[in-house]
């Protein structure tokens, strides 16, 4: 059976093959023929999923799932949040968006933060939502050179490392988009159309 994954990010979509394994082939938006920067003007991360994922339905009438991502702080009142990408601005670097915020938490006490990933499923005319969560503090400067984004600043609970300090193999056993990921999998492989 095809679900449609509304995403380009090749590293996405290889850490969902991997783990959604055979019984679903995942399609990208690519393979699928859409070529449209699909816009994400909702107000929270569940709305700008459920855009991507209801723009594909609506456009190939296909089963299909859309992510989206943010970095929330609590002394920021949530942000960036969904403004994650280009906190620092349009075209901005990762290194811009961490300078952006280190500046802003310079004086903070509080670094409490949470990296929050929300995947939009339309399954069969239905809407499931699943959501990964992963709470840690954010450092006074960064650490690491591994992953992306916010990762040499993020350190989960619990951890001595920031994510940028971890080796792929450990960030994604504990990561956000793998735990929203290992929801959605198990959601999948229940599925009845499988039985
Ligand atoms: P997206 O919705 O997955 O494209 O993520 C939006 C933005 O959140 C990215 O451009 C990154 O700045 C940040 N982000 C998402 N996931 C991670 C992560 O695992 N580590 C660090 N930053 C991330």
């Amino acid at each position: 059976m095809e679900l449609v994954f509304a995403t380009n990010n090749s590293h996405k979509l290889n850490e969902l093959r991997a783990i959604v394994g055979n019984s679903f082939t995942i399609i990208s938006l690519k393979e699928l023929g859409c070529n449209d920067d699909i816009p994400e003007t909702g107000a929270t991360l569940t709305e700008n999923a459920l855009l991507k994922a209801q723009y594909v339905f609506d456009k190939f009438q296909c089963n299909c799932f859309a992510d989206d991502t943010g970095l929330e702080i609590e002394a920021l009142n949530g942000r960036p949040g969904i403004y994650s990408a280009r906190y620092a601005g349009e075209d901005c670097s990762f290194e811009n968006n961490i300078s952006k915020l280190l500046l802003e938490l310079q004086d903070v006490e509080n670094r409490k933060a949470s990296f929050v990933t929300v995947f939009a499923l339309i399954f069969n005319k239905d809407y499931f939502f699943f959501e990964g969560r992963v709470d840690g503090e954010i450092m006074k400067k960064g650490k690491g050179k591994n992953g992306f984004g916010y990762d040499p600043i993020f350190k989960p609970l619990g951890y001595h490392n920031t994510f940028a300090e971890m080796d792929e193999a450990e960030k994604n056993s504990i990561s956000h988009r793998a735990i929203a990921t290992q929801k959605l999998n198990v959601f999948l492989q229940k599925c009845p159309i499988l039985k």
